[in-house]
C-alpha cells in the first residue's frame, strides 16, 4: 500500500492492485490481483476509498450487454484521494479528494469531444471497465484498491460532500442530472421518475433541488414514505392500472431508470403534448414503442448516457451546494455478492457502497 499513499512525480513502474471481480458470466465475484499501468506524465494515481454498486456492474459482468474481456472488475462510482501525479499533471496534487465515473478516456478529436460531450465520443469513449484503452490495455474498474486515470477524466469532490455518499454521484448522479438539465426540469415542470433504485432516488433528489414538481412511479407503494422524504410530491404504484388513468397526459418529462423492459406505451400515455420520456435504464432487450402514443401528441421517446466531464463537475458542485448526496449502505468486500442479489430483487435503499479498505 505504501506506493499508493506516497506522493511522487517520478514513479514509472506498473503497480499490483487488490481487486474484486468475476472470471465468467455465472461466477461469484472473488478477490484477485490485477496490474495498473505505470503513472504516465498526465496520469493521476488514486487510492480508492469507496465505490458504489451500479446495476450496470451486474448487466456488464454477467455478459448481458455483450462479450466481456474476463476477468471483469466492475465499479464506476469511484471516490478516493490522490496518491501520486505524473510530471505534467497541473490540475491535481497528492491528498486531493477526487472521483472517477463511467469513462476514463475518449478520442479527443471528434465533433462531440471537441464540444465537450466526450460521453458521446463518436468512435466511442473508453469506459472505466471492460474497454480497450488507447494504449491497448483493458480497463478495470473501482472494485479495487487503486486506479490510474488521465487527469482530464478525474473529478474534484467538493469539501461539503462525504466521500462514501458522493461515490454514487459519479454515475447515478450524473446519469439523472444530465437529462433533467437537458430537458429543462425546473420550476413549473412536472417530472416523473420511474423506478426508485440507485438512479431513481438521485433523480428525485436532483429534480426536487432543481425546483420541479416530482412524482415517483414505483412498482408498489412499499417505499412511499422514503420517496416523499427524498422530496417527491407524489408517489404512485405502477402495479395499479388506475395510476395510468389518473395520471394520463400530466407530465412534461419522465425519466425511466428501470433496469428491465417496461410496457413503454403505458408510460408514454402519461406525457403531455410535446412531453419527453427519457430512457436511462439499460435493459438488454428491445423496448417496443407504440408509435401512435408518440405522433398523436408530438411526444418524444429519447435516451441519455451519463454526462460529460464538465457536466459531471457541475453536478458535483450542484449537489454540494444543495446538500445532496446518495442514501447509502456501506458494505465490506465480503458482502458484494449478496448486495448484487439484493439489487436484482429491487431490495436496495438506495445504493450499496463498498468500503474499499476491506478488499
Ligand atoms: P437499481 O438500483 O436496481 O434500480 C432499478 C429500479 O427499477 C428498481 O429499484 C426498481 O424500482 C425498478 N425495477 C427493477 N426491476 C423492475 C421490473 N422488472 N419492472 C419494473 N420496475 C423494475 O438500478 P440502477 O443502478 O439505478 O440502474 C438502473 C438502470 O440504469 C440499469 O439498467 C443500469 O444499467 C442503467 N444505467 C444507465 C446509465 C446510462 O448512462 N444511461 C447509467 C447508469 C445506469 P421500484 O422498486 O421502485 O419499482
Ligand atoms: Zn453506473
Ligand atoms: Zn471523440
Amino acid at each position: 500500500m505504501t506506493e499508493t499513499t506516497t506522493a511522487t512525480t517520478s514513479s514509472t513502474a506498473a503497480t499490483a492492485a487488490r481487486a474484486f471481480g468475476a472470471q465468467a458470466p455465472d461466477a461469484q465475484l472473488a478477490a484477485l490481483e490485477i496490474e495498473r499501468r505505470a503513472l504516465g506524465p498526465k496520469d493521476v494515481r488514486i487510492d480508492i476509498k469507496y465505490c458504489g454498486i451500479c446495476h450496470s456492474d451486474i448487466h456488464f459482468t454477467r455478459g448481458e450487454w455483450g462479450k466481456v474481456p474476463y476477468p471483469a472488475i466492475p465499479g464506476h462510482e469511484i471516490a478516493g484521494v490522490v496518491a501520486a501525479v505524473g510530471s505534467e499533471v497541473t490540475e491535481f496534487s497528492a491528498g486531493d479528494r477526487v472521483g472517477v465515473g463511467c469513462m476514463v478516456n475518449s478520442c479527443r478529436e471528434c465533433e462531440n469531444c471537441a464540444k465537450g460531450d466526450e460521453q458521446y465520443c463518436i468512435p466511442g469513449n473508453t469506459q472505466t471497465y471492460g474497454s480497450t484503452d488507447r494504449d491497448g490495455t483493458v480497463t478495470y474498474g473501482g472494485y479495487s484498491d487503486h486506479v490510474v486515470v488521465d487527469q482530464d477524466f478525474v473529478l474534484r469532490i467538493p469539501d461539503g460532500l462525504e466521500l462514501d455518499a458522493a461515490a454514487p454521484l459519479l454515475c447515478a448522479g450524473i446519469t439523472t442530472y444530465s437529462p433533467l438539465r437537458h430537458w429543462g426540469a425546473g420550476p413549473g415542470t412536472r417530472v416523473a421518475i420511474v423506478g426508485l433504485g440507485g438512479l431513481g432516488h438521485m433523480a428525485v433528489k436532483i429534480a426536487t433541488a432543481m425546483g420541479a414538481e416530482v412524482t415517483v412511479l414505483s412498482q408498489t407503494l412499499n417505499k412511499k414514505d422514503d420517496g416523499l422524504k427524498l422530496g417527491a410530491d407524489a408517489y404512485f404504484a405502477t402495479s395499479d392500472d388506475a395510476t395510468f388513468d389518473e395520471l394520463a397526459g400530466t407530465f412534461d418529462l419522465i425519466i425511466n431508470t428501470v433496469s428491465a423492459s417496461l410496457e413503454i406505451g403505458k408510460f408514454l400515455g402519461l406525457l403531455k403534448t410535446d412531453g419527453a420520456l427519457v430512457n436511462v435504464g439499460a435493459p438488454p432487450e428491445p423496448l417496443p414503442v407504440p408509435v401512435f402514443q408518440l405522433l398523436l401528441q408530438r411526444r418524444t421517446f429519447a435516451g441519455s448516457a451519463i454526462g460529460s466531464i464538465r457536466e459531471t463537475q457541475e453536478m458535483l458542485d450542484f449537489c454540494a451546494e444543495h446538500g445532496i448526496a446518495a442514501e447509502i449502505e456501506v458494505i465490506d468486500a465480503s458482502q458484494i455478492n449478496d448486495a448484487w442479489e439484493r439489487v436484482l430483487k429491487s431490495d436496495v435503499r438506495y445504493r450499496f457502497v463498498i468500503d474499499n479498505s476491506t478488499l
